[in-house]
């Protein structure tokens, strides 16, 4: 709550979206998500010849850590852009490090900022969103690269991998689902509808998923475009045991592969935890799989017309088994 309206301060939605990066809180998650931070640290360590004497560019820099690995890298010098009050920080924690005289930061919407600089060699930028598009501030850095990249520049990182699979997920469901069609004796279902429709960023345990992965969409951060951002891909899995299907789940892969050895990171339920966790898309009922059962679909993702920083995902899928075939459509909402 604000005690004041946003008629009143001037302000919308979008300006507290943004606002939220302000406070240290924030950056603390992510600065102490080690698989996400030692990623881009080693990534950036382990291309010392890369680095050195570059102009890199430093896309919503937060906190300055990632303009400061790579001035510690030998680059010529670093300019990193963020939009957010957080900047405020970054420049006492760069002068605190006696960077100053290899970073400048610079208080601004990328889209709107003028650069000292006419191009860079290479953009750092740690863009990825619950879902990897949800926030769609990869939006931002193809807008940095179209306008500054230089020919035959760099991208860390440069590639994005985004994963399906189905898990059983009975108790939970139960509990975040179900829960609504009886509270305390009454029909609250009309809120069951729209909790099935909100996808649900959590932790999920390895051993509920249930079928084989699909990797539905690969992102070249260096050539993709805004438009190929909304998208329909096709996905087709494989259930590994005989159970119940309740849910879809999705996550997505990193790759450095500018580095001598790509360099990786997972953010799917088998490997380490990271801060994007999963995302789980509840099924209006669970399916009966069989080992071997194929379940076939579409996964359509695009920005909510009137609110383009939500996403509009649809999930179409077909099952045929045993109990009998489903064929499913269903819209979720990521706000
Ligand atoms: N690079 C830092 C922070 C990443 S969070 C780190 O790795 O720890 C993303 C940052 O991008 C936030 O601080 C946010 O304020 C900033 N940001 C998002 N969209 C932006 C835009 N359009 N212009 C400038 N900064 C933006």
């Amino acid at each position: 709550m604000t005690d004041k309206a946003p008629e009143t301060t001037g302000l919308t939605s979008k300006d507290y979206y943004f606002d939220s990066y302000a406070h240290f809180g924030i950056h603390e998650e992510m600065l102490k998500d080690e698989v996400r931070t030692t990623s881009y640290r080693n990534a950036i360590y382990l291309s010392k010849h890369l680095f050195k004497d570059k102009v890199v560019l430093d896309v919503g820099c937060g906190t300055g850590i990632l303009s400061m690995f790579a001035a510690s890298c030998g680059a010529k010098h670093v300019y990193g852009v963020d939009m957010s009050n957080i900047i405020d920080q970054a420049r006492i924690i760069v002068a605190d490090n006696n960077l100053t005289d290899r970073i400048t930061l610079i208080k601004g919407k990328v889209e709107e900022v003028e650069l000292p600089v006419k191009e860079v060699d290479i953009i750092i930028s740690e863009w990825m969103g619950y879902f990897l598009l949800y926030e769609s501030m990869l939006d931002t850095v193809l807008v940095a690269r179209d306008r500054w990249l230089a020919k035959d520049g760099l991208i860390f990182p440069d590639k994005a991998v985004m994963h399906i699979a189905s898990i059983e997920d009975g108790q939970y469901r139960e509990e975040k689902i179900d829960f609504w069609d009886n509270v305390y004796g009454f029909k609250m279902t009309s809120i069951r509808d729209a909790a099935l429709k909100e996808p649900l960023v959590d932790v999920v345990d390895p051993s509920n998923v249930n079928s084989s992965a699909s990797a539905f969409k690969e992102i070249d951060i260096l050539t993709v475009t805004k438009e190929d951002l909304a998208f329909t891909a096709p996905f087709r899995i494989t259930s590994n045991r005989d159970d119940y299907v309740h849910a879809f789940i999705a996550w997505f892969d990193i790759v450095f592969s500018a580095c001598h050895k790509p360099i990786h990171f997972s953010t799917g339920p088998a490997a380490k935890y990271t801060h994007w966790k999963q995302t789980v898309f509840y099924t209006p009922d669970a399916m009966v799989v069989e080992a071997g059962d194929v379940i076939e679909g579409s996964i359509t993702c695009k920005p909510n017309t009137d609110n383009p920083r939500d996403l509009d995902i649809d999930i179409s899928y077909e099952h045929e088994g045993k109990a009998g075939t489903t064929k499913e459509s269903v819209r979720y909402k990521m706000n």
